[in-house]
């Protein structure tokens, strides 16, 4: 098996970087993205995977010491730490990247929408990559794993705005591909009893939609400024066009799906703060207890990013997950919500391509029993489509 993946992005790859660039990619950002799918897929497959902000995983040493079996030592470490890590188990695997270029533009662009606070979107990474997963054992899952978020989700940091849209160059687009994933997360499971916290991402609560669109013109993304940087918008949004294939869209559909709670749930903040995180954090709402956690700490549940090009088309992944948990704060039903918000959100974006009479949508979610069988069929059907 060839040990470098080459990875297309579709829309700039953000790892983070302290000083707000990005002109390299860090393998810390990646890594945190990967175990976030990695924890969603073994939730929603039957296996426990710890609040990774909340952990108390844990490599067992005395136990392992007592029978010097390293399965011992794991009891207490829970199945997506046992592959990314905890306190005394390190990671299983290393990955490495080469990139030769730097980041798409200097400064930032903000976008903002109908007069408010705005977005500001820095570069980021956008081109082709060479990824190399260091461990022979693990190279394949990683790299199915890798498969598997390409087709609907993205990686990286600053996923809910529109970073991080990647494509596999090679191909591995086939259900078995995903069907070893599966069986490889299946097989790591630790068998323990423990029950995962449901406001946490499950495959299971997940829905995944790509849109279709076949025009965009630049006066339907917001209002743009360049900041920091000599460059003029009319130039940088024709390199982003047609050199980089994308265009930052992600802004105006984000202020349309807040609005859309905002709206069908009047008076309802802690609902909207729920699902589409919090826009500045001195906003934030004094809510207590558990709900002030689970609220404060978590960001977004819906993503979407910026459109990029589809065979002559551009195209915008949309996903996220709504959990039961709704029905504590927001006092509505699951499907009833995600109803609403999938008849509404199409509404909407109709309305800001509006030239463009041809917008599609295809949507993927479990809508039968949320069994087993169904779930791993779901994930199958995920990692199979284009
Ligand atoms: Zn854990």
């Amino acid at each position: 098996m060839n040990d470098e993946i080459k990875i297309k992005t579709l829309t700039p790859l953000w790892t983070g970087d302290i000083d707000g660039e990005c002109n390299k990619i860090k393998e810390t950002g990646i890594i945190g993205s990967l175990r976030w799918w990695y924890e969603a897929l073994v939730r929603g497959l039957g296996g426990y995977a710890c609040d990774p902000t909340d952990s108390i995983c844990k490599f067992d040493y005395k136990k392992y010491h007592a029978t010097g079996n390293v399965e011992d030592g794991l009891h207490d470490v829970c199945d997506a730490c046992r592959l990314f890590g905890c306190t005394d188990w390190r990671r299983r695997f290393r990955i490495e990247t080469e990139y030769n270029g730097k980041s798409v533009y200097d400064g930032s662009i903000k976008i903002t929408v109908d007069q408010n606070n705005g977005w500001y979107l820095p570069g980021g990474i956008c081109g082709d990559l060479d990824f190399k997963i260091v461990d022979d054992e693990y190279q394949k899952p990683i790299m199915q794993l890798l498969n598997f978020i390409s087709k609907w989700g993205a990686i990286g940091a600053k996923t809910q705005q529109g970073y991080g849209v990647i494509r596999l160059n090679g191909n591995v687009n086939s259900r078995s591909y995903t069907k070893e994933l599966i069986d490889f997360i299946k097989k790591n499971m630790n068998g323990n009893d423990k029950q995962n916290q449901e406001y946490l991402p499950n495959i299971k609560d997940f829905f995944f939609s790509k849109i279709y669109v076949n025009e965009i013109n630049d006066e339907n993304l917001g209002d743009i400024k360049i900041i920091h940087s000599e460059e003029k918008k009319e130039d940088l949004l024709f390199k982003l066009r047609n050199e980089y294939n994308f265009l930052p869209t992600a802004p105006k559909v984000r202020y349309y799906l807040r609005e859309h709670f905002r709206e069908t749930y009047k008076g309802n903040d802690d609902l909207r703060h729920f699902l589409c995180g919090f826009i500045s954090t001195k906003r934030r709402p004094v809510i207590l207890n558990l709900k002030e956690k689970i609220l404060k700490k978590m960001g977004s549940k819906i993503f979407v990013s910026h459109a990029f090009k589809e065979n002559d088309k551009w195209a915008m992944n949309l996903w996220g997950w709504i959990p039961e948990y709704v029905s504590v704060i927001g006092n509505t039903n699951r499907d009833k919500l995600f109803n609403e918000f999938k008849k509404n959100i199409e509404l909407k974006i109709k309305n800001i391509f509006k030239e463009d009479s041809d917008i599609r949508f295809k949507w993927k979610t479990i809508t039968d029993d949320k069994n087993s069988k169904n779930i791993e069929n779901f994930i199958l059907d995920l990692g199979d489509s284009k």
